[in-house]
């Protein structure tokens, strides 16, 4: 297949876009959409009724495709669920979204996730630690695609996250780790979009779903920045999974269910520890060449702070699953962040720092989106360039 216009190093990575393309192809993409089926990795935590710091709430929320089904318990595997509840009516099947009934579990994690720490996330704006008002998301039941929401209130978002947080970087600009965190969020947007254009609803009245080819032209493939930047911050994740390769090697993946755990465990050794990712990307972005400068510490702390302003933006955002997905997105790039650029700087080159079940989840499933992403735009980016160029 035709790589089109991307061919060569990948503007400050490793790894030349032809190598990225065929193992994530062949290897990462179709382990990958295997791991975040696995029980440990299709359930994230997240608050997802939380108060914007910025702005009044739009009552976006009540747009159809906008909801959230949150886990009623007994969808939980067999040690999740409390003991004392039995006989749930077929109503506990359904979309709870609001129900208190809906409540979640809050020993599961004591019970279930055994092994694993509290720890807060500097890099993010949401208190890891803090337990109160979270919900469980079967992440497979509320994909990331097309929801309706769109006009001022997204608007207002990307605005405040690209002009306030990580304003484009003028060429020629200096500063390389300013022009890593606006790449990532350019990249997350792409991502985002992709997702967007690939799951449309393509007519409402016949709930015809399907690709909306000129969306995904208009909004991504007609700028090769932005496919640029998909390809960075995939790899800018990709390095942050494998450097804590060990780290995730040796995490508990325990649900409960042995075979399933088993599997997950298979998986992720798979995925660190691939002869054939070693040979194509041995090294997907070098992050010691960062804050090297006597500005270093200072610059950290900054873009930091521009990053968890960032991750307070998420709170904002006006239909539920999209906050939901921009969540877990951002807390995904927000644990490579720490992974990558841990916060005392003390890491030896090979160690990670402490990391959280739930960023753990949000890691892996942020590199699946993105793998998909990269998979969507090599696959069928050629062909409808030229559909639309022809048009
Ligand atoms: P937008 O995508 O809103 O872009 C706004 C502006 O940003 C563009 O005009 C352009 O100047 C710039 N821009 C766009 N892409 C890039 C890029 N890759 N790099 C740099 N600059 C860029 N909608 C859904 O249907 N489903 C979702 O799951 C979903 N999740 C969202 C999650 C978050 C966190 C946010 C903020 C919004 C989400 N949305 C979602 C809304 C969606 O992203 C768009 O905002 C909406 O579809 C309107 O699109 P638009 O054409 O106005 O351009």
């Amino acid at each position: 297949q035709d790589s089109g216009k991307y061919k060569g190093m990948i503007e400050d990575c490793c790894c030349d876009y032809e190598s990225v393309d065929s193992v994530n192809g062949e290897v990462l993409h179709p382990l990958l959409q295997e791991l975040v089926t696995t029980p440990f990795f299709r359930y994230f935590k997240a608050k997802l009724w939380c108060d914007c710091p910025f702005w009044p709430d739009d009552g976006m929320c009540r747009l159809r495709d906008c909801s959230v089904c949150e886990c009623p318990e007994n969808e939980f595997p067999e040690p999740f669920k409390k003991p004392f509840r039995r006989g749930l009516s077929a109503d506990d099947l359904m979309c709870q979204e609001g129900k208190p009934q809906a409540a979640v579990d809050r020993t599961l994690d004591s019970r279930a996730f055994r092994g694993w720490i509290e720890t807060d996330n500097p890099w993010t704006n949401d208190d890891e630690t803090d337990n109160g008002e979270l919900t469980y998301v079967n992440l497979l039941l509320n994909p990331e695609r097309y929801t309706g929401y769109a006009g001022s209130s997204a608007r207002r978002i990307w605005d405040a996250v690209y002009s306030e947080n990580c304003p484009k970087y003028a060429s020629g600009e200096i500063c390389q780790e300013k022009k890593v965190l606006y790449k990532l969020i350019s990249g997350l947007h792409s991502s985002i979009s992709i997702h967007i254009a690939a799951d449309y609803l393509l007519d409402e009245s016949t709930n015809k779903w399907g690709q909306n080819l000129e969306l995904m032209y208009d909004r991504v493939l007609r700028y090769p920045d932005r496919v640029r930047n998909l390809y960075f911050t995939f790899l800018f994740v990709l390095r942050a999974m494998t450097k804590a390769a060990d780290y995730l090697e040796q995490a508990e993946y325990d649900t409960g269910n042995n075979t399933e755990d088993l599997k997950t465990q298979s998986l992720v050794r798979q995925l660190l520890y691939n002869p054939k990712l070693q040979a194509a990307c041995p090294l997907p972005f070098d992050e010691a060449k960062l804050w090297q400068g006597q500005s270093g510490p200072e610059l950290k702390q900054q873009i930091q702070k521009q990053f968890r302003n960032i991750s307070a933006l998420m709170d904002c955002v006006g239909c539920e699953k999209c906050r939901l997905w921009g969540k877990l997105q951002v807390l995904g790039l927000g644990t490579a962040l720490k992974i990558l650029f841990s916060v005392d700087g003390q890491n030896q080159p090979s160690e990670s720092p402490q990391l959280q079940r739930n960023e753990v989840i949000a890691l892996v499933n942020l590199l699946n989106r993105l793998s998909e992403s990269v998979k969507y735009v090599r696959e069928q980016g050629p062909s409808i360039e030229k559909i639309m160029e022809r048009q």
